[in-house]
């Protein structure tokens, strides 16, 4: 594996972020906060499929209140998100937050800055810094010809950075997020040059399921295999659920998380014979239940379908209407195309329940 840049480490109740190979996959919901319900019921679907923390909107003092009935019913540790308003840090520290999102430079009077620092202090709540290429401060952007720039944003950063060492706050975890890859890629760079506080990675207003995952895996990928990154989200405009398969991939691809199936399946071609795409989305699909670190192949043909096949864990080689089963590289038996998808299951689930 790659070297891994070294960070401080942070503890979200629990959850660790920094210092360690592990990057923490996180997404956002889309309810509104203070529609307990709604949130309750959407942060413990993307529990299920693997969310590590989740973060909530606070756009007022109802939406920190009701955190404390949120946390209640789920498991995982929660944010909130807040933009300038102290007083709405302070409730949800109340309500038992187990990280802030807010940007010291923002808050206002060192008075409301030290508020909401010393609460985090005496709660153990560490804070992310939530850089923006599209907010970063008029003086900054001035200094750049009015522009964006990764230099503005790492500036930026260590603003806020230093409000918060000046009142002997370390707890903090630091995000520069741009749209565009190459402001992005080039900002978290250079901030992983100047400071070793742990770095929540994403490339925001990615897109839709389709563009945005393309987008963040090349930025996302690119920034993994330097050594750079301690906690991820994935931005989609789409359900947040899909934000986690994505990361999940991501990271899996980058050699970074192990307990998640491997599905190679082939783009068939002329020499198809059985009916296999279907199968092959049907396969994902199952997979996605999975927390195993195990590697499936649904293959086409006889002509690279066994190769792969024996590779895998376990593994389809497709022939006329019939496929060749394969497990730790031994032939099992010929199955029936219509039995195919089924007797795979089967044998997944057997494999993964006797390891
Ligand atoms: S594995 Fe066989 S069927 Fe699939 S694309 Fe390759 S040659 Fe074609």
């Amino acid at each position: 594996m790659y070297k891994r840049n070294e960070t401080r480490q942070i503890d979200v109740n629990g959850v660790k972020i920094g210092g360690q190979d592990k990057v923490v996959i996180q997404s956002m919901t889309n309810t509104k906060t203070k529609d307990v319900e709604s949130t309750v019921k959407q942060t413990l679907e993307l529990e299920k499929a693997g969310c590590e923390i989740i973060r909530v909107a606070c756009l007022d003092i109802e939406d920190a209140k009701a955190i404390k009935s949120i946390k209640e019913k789920i498991h995982i540790p929660i944010v909130a998100d807040i933009h300038f308003d102290y007083k709405i840090a302070l409730e949800a520290i109340k309500s038992g937050v187990d990280k802030i999102r807010i940007n010291p430079g923002n808050i206002g009077s060192e008075e409301k800055t030290k508020a909401v620092v010393d609460a985090c202090k005496a709660n153990k709540i560490p804070i992310r810094i939530g850089v923006n290429s599209g907010s970063i401060e008029k003086e900054i952007l001035k200094k750049y010809d009015g522009k964006p720039t990764a230099e503005g944003m790492v500036e930026s950063a260590l603003r806020h950075i230093r409000i918060l060492e000046k009142l002997n706050f370390y707890d903090t975890c630091i995000s520069l997020k741009a749209s565009n890859l190459d402001l992005c890629i080039e900002a978290y760079e250079k901030a992983s040059e100047k400071f070793n506080y742990p770095l929540h990675i994403g490339i925001t207003e990615a897109g839709t399921a389709f563009s945005g995952t393309i987008k963040s895996s090349i930025g996302l990928g690119i920034l993994l295999r330097e050594g750079i990154g301690d906690t991820i989200r994935v931005s989609l405009s789409d359900n947040p659920v899909e934000e986690i398969k994505v990361a999940k991939e991501i990271l899996k691809n980058c050699g970074l998380y192990k307990k998640s199936p491997t599905l190679i399946a082939c783009p068939t071609c002329g020499r198809t014979q059985i009916d296999l795409i279907p199968m092959a989305k049907e396969v994902e699909e199952f997979l996605q239940g999975i927390d195993a670190d195990i590697t499936v192949a649904v293959m086409g043909c006889a002509v690279n379908g066994p190769g792969e096949a024996r590779c895998a864990d376990i593994g389809i080689a497709g022939g006329v209407k019939e496929g060749l089963l394969f497990k730790k590289g031994e032939i099992i038996r010929k199955i029936k195309q219509e039995n195919i998808v089924e007797e795979l299951k089967k044998e997944i689930l057997s494999m993964i329940n006797n390891k």
